[in-house]
Order: C-alpha cells, then structure tokens, then sequence
C-alpha cells in the first residue's frame, strides 16, 4: 500500500472509531478516580515504598498495597507478590489452594488457557498436575449460551467444589466475558450448589469495564501483574482478591501452612506496583484503544477481526484472520521491528512446547513478556489468525499498527 493509502485509512479509522474512544476514556476516568480514591483513604505514603528484607514481617509497603487491592476489587483479602513469578502461578495457588484430593473443578468457559493445562493434567499429561493429586475435571462451554441458568444446572452438582470461569477469550475466537456474564453465571451456579466456589481467571480483563468480577458474585479472583493492572511499570508479580477464608488457603500454598502471607520481602519493587496501578487504568485504554484501531484498519482491509470494532469489549485482545501464513509472518515481524527493545531481532515461527501447531511471536517490552506492552503472536494453522495485544501509548500502538498493515497487505 502506498503511504497516501495509509493515511487515508488512519484518518477514516480514526474519525469512525471517535465515538466508541470517547466511551473508553470514560472508563479510564472512572477506574482512574477508582484507584486515586482508594489510595487516599488508605493513606498511600512515601514510606511504603521502602524495601523490606528476610522474612519481612510487618513490611508496611506489601501490606498496604493489599489493602489496597482490597478497596479496588471490593475484596475481603488480597495476596498482591512479586513471589508469583506469573499468571499462570497465581492462578495454579488458587486451585492447589483450595482443592483437595477426591474434589472436582469444573471450567465453564472450555478448554483453559494454555499454560491452565498442565497445571490441571487431564487433557495434558504434567508431573505435580492437580490430576495427579486427585482432583477431578470436567469442562463445558457456556461462552455462546444465553440462558446461563439452564446450562449450568445440569453440570454444577453438590460434588462441584469449585468453577472455572476464565473472563478472556485467550487464544481462541470464542466470547470474551464481560462482567454482567460473569454475574449471571455466578448467579447459576450459586443456585445449582450454593458451596461451589466461583473463581475467575481475571487476566487482560482489568480495568477493562467499570466493575470487577467480585462484584458481580465471584468468590475469588486471580492475574498477572504484567498484564493490565501492572500498567507497564510492575517488573513482575500476581495477584488473588476474594474471600477471606480462601484467600488464606492460596497464601498457605504460596508460603507454608502455618505462615501464609505474613511473610514475604518486597525488596526493591514496591513503588513500580503501587504506581503501575495507578497508571493502570489510562495504559489499559491506550491498548484497547490500539486493539480498536487495529479492528478498523483490518476490517476496512477485508478481513475478519474479533471482536468487531464496535463491540463492547470484555479484553485487551484483538484477533485478526489473516487467511495466510506469509501475511501474519509479515505482521509480527512488523510489530516486532517497530518494537521499542529489539527492534532488530526477526521472529520465525517455533514448536512450542504444549501447541500443536508452529507459533510465531513478537514481543519487544521492556518487561520480558510483558503482554500490557505491545505484543502480537499466532499459530500457523488456519485461518492464520493473529491476536494483539497491549501498547503503552496508543501512539506507539497505532505507527506499529499501521507498519503491519504496509507489511502484511500487498
Ligand atoms: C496470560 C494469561 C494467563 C497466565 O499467563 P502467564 O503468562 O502465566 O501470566 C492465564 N489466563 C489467561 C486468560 C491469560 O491471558
């Protein structure tokens, strides 16, 4: 495409899409005053961000950055560690925390997300999996069923401990869930078996919508602090928000029975956590302003994209059908050379462990893997989809956008 072409496009994108940035920057400025009100009334100070050392007891930094989370998620407890070394390990803490051997788990949004898999070892065979521990496992999708009330009925029974609801489509083309899904599913299960514990992969959905999960009736909540609510700044870490009594038994899985989250240094990263959350909500507008922009532009190329560009977004994500291997090669190469750090390095499509198919990634943060920073990746199967996410500015966001859009459409 010439740049003439180019800009014409981003100018018409740009004009279409201004309604719908307007509604996102809304959000923004709820959860920004969200964040700003709960610090002032746990009265954040300076002195939080001092480092803590050894065993850390009574480190005043970690917490009051619980409190914190407390207030925003409207939780009871909260378990807020750089000690989680991702999502995937606070989301594994939740389930070795709270199930036992002979108890079943039930996931209501289908297959897991990939790294789920080996963590639960029935469709994937892991060492240390919750299968080997004795928990059973069943799965069911309810992301395209309208009448919740049905579909759980006949799958939630007395021996269902604990329901699987994962918010974000992941890497699939399924719905992502928005917060009044989750209320209505917890509704349904709570009725199907009122002990069922209702735990929701919250991952690339924060700050997304004015609410949060718990207050739609989740009981406990799990993500990534290098994902949206670490805004960029968080240099790694998890979160688990929820009831008090659960909360307490993924801290005595993270650290010991017996000492659970009274431990824990914080060492040298408490300011990046609690700063990173407050930018949380204006960085996670910017990459769902790129994931909208991207929409546009694809659409308007002829291809199919998910969600469409003025669907009401549950995520930060944004799959696009590129219908060729070569087209979403050239995409993440082009994302990748427009990439802040290692803007040289060319991504070539891998086996990755756990996928069937070759995957081609591109991924140049500044936190390694930091997937709130712009990333896009895909595996080379029909119909060659690519899923993008993140982008610190929108700025940044849109020139990669539009680089793709050169490379991958001749
Ligand atoms: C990112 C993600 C996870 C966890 O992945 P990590 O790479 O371990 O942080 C889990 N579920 C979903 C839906 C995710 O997007």
């Amino acid at each position: 495409m010439t740049d003439e072409k180019i800009l014409k496009l981003k100018l018409e994108v740009l004009d279409e899409v201004a309604e719908i940035f307007k509604r996102v920057d809304e959000v923004a400025e709820f959860n920004t005053l969200k964040v700003l009100n709960s610090m002032r009334e746990v009265k954040v100070s300076d002195a939080h961000f001092k480092t803590s050392t050894g065993y850390a007891y009574g480190d005043i930094g970690r917490e009051k950055l619980e409190e914190l989370y407390v207030k925003i998620f409207k939780a009871e407890s909260a378990l807020v560690r750089t000690q989680f070394v991702s999502g995937t390990h606070a989301l594994a803490t939740v389930l070795f925390g709270i199930l036992r051997p002979g108890d079943e788990m039930i996931s209501l949004t289908g297959a897991p997300y990939d790294t789920m898999q080996t963590v639960i070892g029935h469709a994937v065979k892991s060492k240390g999996s919750l299968k080997e521990f004795g928990v059973g496992y069943r799965e069911i999708d309810l992301t395209n069923e309208t009448n919740y009330f049905d579909a759980i009925k006949n799958v939630v029974t007395a021996k269902t401990k604990l329901a699987l609801i994962q918010k974000s489509r992941g890497y699939s083309t399924r719905k992502t869930l928005t917060v009044d899904d989750i209320e209505k599913i917890c509704a349904a299960v709570k009725s199907a078996n009122k002990n069922c514990v209702t735990f929701i992969d919250n991952c690339y959905g924060e700050f997304v919508e004015r609410r949060e999960p718990i207050e739609a009736g989740a009981d406990i909540v799990a993500g990534s602090l290098i994902k949206n609510i670490g805004g960029g700044l968080a240099p790694t870490g998890g979160y688990i928000v929820g009831r008090r009594d659960l909360v307490e038994l993924t801290a005595y899985r993270l650290t010991a029975p017996g000492m659970g989250g009274e431990l824990g240094a914080s060492l040298g990263t408490p300011r990046l956590l609690y700063q990173g959350l407050f930018v949380a909500p204006h960085v996670t507008a910017q990459a769902l302003k790129g994931a909208i922009f991207a929409a546009g532009i694809f659409s308007r190329l002829g291809y199919k994209v998910f969600p469409a560009t003025k669907d009401f977004r549950g995520d930060i994500i944004q799959a696009i059908e590129l219908n060729r291997a070569e087209k979403l090669i050239a995409f993440c190469r082009a994302i990748q050379k427009f990439s802040p750090v290692d803007s040289y390095a060319v991504p070539e499509a891998w086996a990755m462990p756990g996928y069937e198919d070759e995957v081609i990634m591109a991924a140049g943060t500044f936190v390694q893997g930091a997937s709130i920073e712009l990333s896009a990746d895909g595996p080379l199967r029909e119909p060659y989809a690519v899923y993008l996410q993140g982008g610190l500015t929108f700025e940044h966001a849109k020139l990669a956008i539009l680089e793709a859009a050169r490379a991958s459409v001749q």
